[in-house]
């Protein structure tokens, strides 16, 4: 029987966890973990993300910073605010919406954060720390995906893992948590020759291209967990629908475990963005973090 991969009850699992820990935190120091997000611009989809980060963090306790800044915001002018909220104590994570508009260098923006307060982990410091092993912010979303690995797997040493897409947000720090985890890890992107083939090959299969359905049921390894990272947005029957780059129905007749879409890996997304926020705030003040208390998302684990 194939098991599906529930995020959205994972990551309900995990925001109940982090509102305990906030909870525990204000009544014993008094203080609450705060994120503060800058969105540039009036890209709709960036609103909609934003205002659901800022909903999820007070919904957890903790304090949001909003920052909602014109189009035509300078580089300068967005600098200058991260240089503000890095120096704000209420603030122990700063998370800035991409894209930017094209005038905006992301780079020089993402790399003016304190790397102590980047809890999208998209640093350059924070990126070479977890390639080279060493105690980094992790990306939010392949950091929800090993949590969902890890819960399924227990360990995951010695698996054959594939991630299909290079990207620096997804493709590549998975590949480099799955590393982590002791996996052989294979990457493949748009010029991968057989890509079936070692579809064909892999105990684990991420998916992060952002092409519907382009993966068949019988691609897959029979008992293979699939992580699928993809959503696109596809019109059927005159809705619109959303789907991620595995076909779902056919993948589900052979994978062992598979993440739905929508409501696998996008709910876990913002749940790790809180608690990376959270452990953010541990490493400040010098308290035991998540990890180091047990978090676990097997139910009951570390709560
Ligand atoms: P991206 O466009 O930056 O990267 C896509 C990657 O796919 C590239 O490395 C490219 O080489 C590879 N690729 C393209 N065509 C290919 C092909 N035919 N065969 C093999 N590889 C191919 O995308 P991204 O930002 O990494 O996002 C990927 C997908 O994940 C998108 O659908 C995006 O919406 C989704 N996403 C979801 C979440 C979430 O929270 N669930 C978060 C981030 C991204």
């Amino acid at each position: 029987m194939t098991v599906l991969i529930d995020g959205k009850a994972f990551a309900k699992r995990l925001r109940d966890f982090i509102s305990l820990q906030v909870a525990d935190i204000k009544s014993s120091l008094g203080v609450v973990p705060g994120l503060a997000t800058i969105l540039v611009g009036e890209d709709p989809a960036s609103e909609v993300y934003v205002r659901n980060k800022s909903k999820q963090t007070i919904e957890t306790g903790m304090a949001s910073f909003k920052h909602t800044l014109g189009s035509a915001t300078s580089e300068a002018e967005v600098l200058k605010l991260i240089a503000q909220l890095n120096a704000d104590d209420r603030v122990h994570g700063i998370l800035v919406q991409l894209p930017l508009p094209r005038h905006i260098n992301a780079e020089k923006v993402i790399n003016a954060i304190e790397p102590a307060k980047d809890v999208d982990g998209f640093h350059v410091s924070n990126v070479g720390m977890l390639g080279t092993g060493q105690k980094a912010m992790l990306p939010c979303t392949p950091l929800g995906c090993i949590m969902m690995l890890r819960d399924h797997f227990g360990s995951l040493s010695g698996k054959n893992a594939l991630v299909v897409g290079r990207s620096n947000i997804v493709g590549k720090p998975m590949a480099q948590l799955l590393l982590a985890d002791d996996c052989t890890v294979t990457m493949a992107h748009r010029y991968t020759e057989d890509l079936e083939g070692h579809c064909r090959r892999a105990d684990i299969l991420v998916m992060a291209v952002g092409r519907p359905e382009m993966i068949p049921g019988d691609w897959i390894k029979p008992g293979a967990t699939v992580i699928d990272v993809g959503i696109n947005r596809v019109e059927r029957d005159g809705t619109t629908k959303l789907v991620g780059d595995v076909d779902f129905k056919s993948a589900s007749l052979v994978a062992g475990a598979i993440t739905p879409v929508p409501g696998g890996v996008g709910p876990m997304t913002i749940a790790c963005l809180l608690f990376n926020t959270l452990t953010a705030f541990c490493r400040a003040k010098s308290i035991p973090e998540p990890e180091e208390i047990g978090f676990s998302l097997a139910e009951g684990v570390g709560i």
